[in-house]
Order: structure tokens, then sequence, then C-alpha cells
């Protein structure tokens, strides 16, 4: 019986997983990572392309059953948190997640370097990581995705690919992490205290957030004067770009208030 706590659906549409192998542009120097191969029908159209898999997966009864039932030959099944665990070195990705870890699966992803990534997830999230400033979904996620990697969705997938059946649709995500001369490193509590009112202009978001830079209501105040001449003050905090939020950010360090 599947295990919907650990989000457990099964695609059984062939045609997807040939998709997003495909889409993967997998040949055997490939070192692919995937993250919960569930009963392992992805896993084995990965084994057949790509020189190694590493698939991480935290349930104990699949793990057995995976390696019961396949006598794959570069294939290693790590059990664990796909959270927590070690994650060996990769340069691809291929995966249909667990849906309640995407958010911080996909910062782990991020932090590590690699060339692509195929990856399903539930579409409303899928919608959000490749939003565009000024969208009515752009949100912290898709700001921070943004700052280190392209995104785009090339596939929805109804509910009926999987068994048991979910109750929303999926997607398909490619993520490219950008070059490292492109990437924005971006200060988590500056984008948190920003996001927590993103309809907000940039000016009075940092006032209601102040509290998540360390700054008491009375440090505020003394600092007040000197943001009103930050750049981008007067924008709404969605219509920020993750370069926008850097300029933010320099000009707070520079005022000595990040
Ligand atoms: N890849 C399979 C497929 O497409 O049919 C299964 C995908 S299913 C959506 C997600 C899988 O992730 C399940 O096998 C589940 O047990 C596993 N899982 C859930 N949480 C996990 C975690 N934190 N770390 C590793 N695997 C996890």
């Amino acid at each position: 019986r599947a295990n919907r706590d650990l989000g457990q659906n099964f695609l059984v549409v062939p045609d997807i997983i040939e998709r997003n192998v495909e889409r993967a542009g997998l040949n055997e120097r490939d070192v692919v990572l995937e993250v919960g191969p569930g009963l392992g029908v992805l896993t084995d159209a990965l084994a057949r392309r790509a020189g190694k898999v590493y698939a991480i997966e935290k349930d104990h009864r699949l793990v057995e059953i995976l390696r019961s039932e396949y006598d794959w030959e570069n294939v290693e099944i790590i059990e664990g948190d796909a959270l927590r665990v070690e994650f060996p070195r990769f340069n691809k990705i291929v995966s249909n997640l667990p849906y309640q870890i995407s958010s911080p699966i996909t910062f782990r992803f991020l932090k590590h370097d690699f060339e692509r990534a195929v990856l399903i997830y539930q579409l409303e999230f899928a919608q959000r990581m490749v939003a565009e400033p000024g969208d009515k979904n752009y949100s912290r996620l898709s700001l921070m995705v943004r700052a280190k990697a392209y995104a785009e969705l090339v596939e929805r997938i109804g509910r009926g690919a999987f068994w048991p059946k979910p109750k929303v649709d999926s997607a398909v995500v490619v993520l490219e992490p950008k070059p490292p001369g492109e990437q924005v490193e971006l200060n988590e509590n500056l984008v948190k205290a920003l996001f927590q009112h993103r309809r907000s202009t940039v000016l009075a978001a940092l006032k209601k957030s102040h509290h998540m830079l360390g700054l008491s209501r009375e440090d505020f105040r003394k600092v007040r004067s000197v943001l009103s001449s930050m750049p981008h003050s007067d924008r709404r905090v969605f219509q920020l770009a993750p370069e926008d939020v850097l300029e933010i950010q320099e000009y707070l360090e520079s005022v000595g208030v990040l």
C-alpha cells in the first residue's frame, strides 16, 4: 500500500518517464541523482542510459523491493532522507519528487553544482518556480530559484498519470544552474523580510519586517532617512528581480543595516 505521508504517487505512464529521460539528454558519462525511486520504474529507465544512478529512498519497504526486484549493475540505492543524507557527486538529477519536500529539496539541489535537473512537482509549485517578476504568483521561491538557475515548465501532467491518483495536477520543470558569474548570492533574511509583505513597497515591507533584520523599531526610525535613498525603495516587492534585491542588499550593507 502506498504511504501518502511520504508522497508516494507512482508514475504509471511510460511515455512520461521516457520523455523525462530524453530531456535529461543522458549518456554513459552521466552520473544521475534520483530522489524517491519508489518502485523503480524511472530508475530502470535512467540506468539504461546513464553511467551511474544514485537513488535515495526513505521508505525501507521500498528499498527492500528495489534490491530484490532488480539486479542493476550501475545503480546504488541509498536508504535515507534526501534532505539529510550526504549527496554523492552527480551531474544530472531526474526525479518524480515527493511533494512535501519540494521546497527544501529544491534549495538543497541548488547548493550543488550540476548541469541539468528534470523534476516533477505539483503544478502550482512548478508555476511558482517559473513565475517572473511582476507575475501574480511571483514569490520568494520564484526569486530564489531565478537567482541561481534557469527554470522552465515544459509539460503539465494530469493526476491520472499516477497511482494512487493524487488530488492535484503535476508538471515537469527543467532546471539549469546559471553560470557562476550570473548567479546572485542573496541574504536569505532580507529576502524573507521583503516577501513577508510581497505587495508592499520595499520601504514599507522593510519597515513592517524590521525585527527580521535584527532592528528594533527605534533602530529603524534612526535609519529611516538613509533608507529613503535606497535603490528600488518605492517598487513593490513582487516586482523585484534577484539583481534588484542584490542592489538593495549592497546598499543596506554599505549603510551598516545588514
Ligand atoms: N519515482 C517513483 C515514480 O515516479 O513512480 C516514485 C515517486 S513518489 C512521488 C516519491 C518517492 O519519494 C516515494 O517512493 C517516497 O517513499 C520517497 N520519499 C518521500 N520522502 C522522501 C525523503 N525525504 N527522502 C527520500 N525519499 C523520499
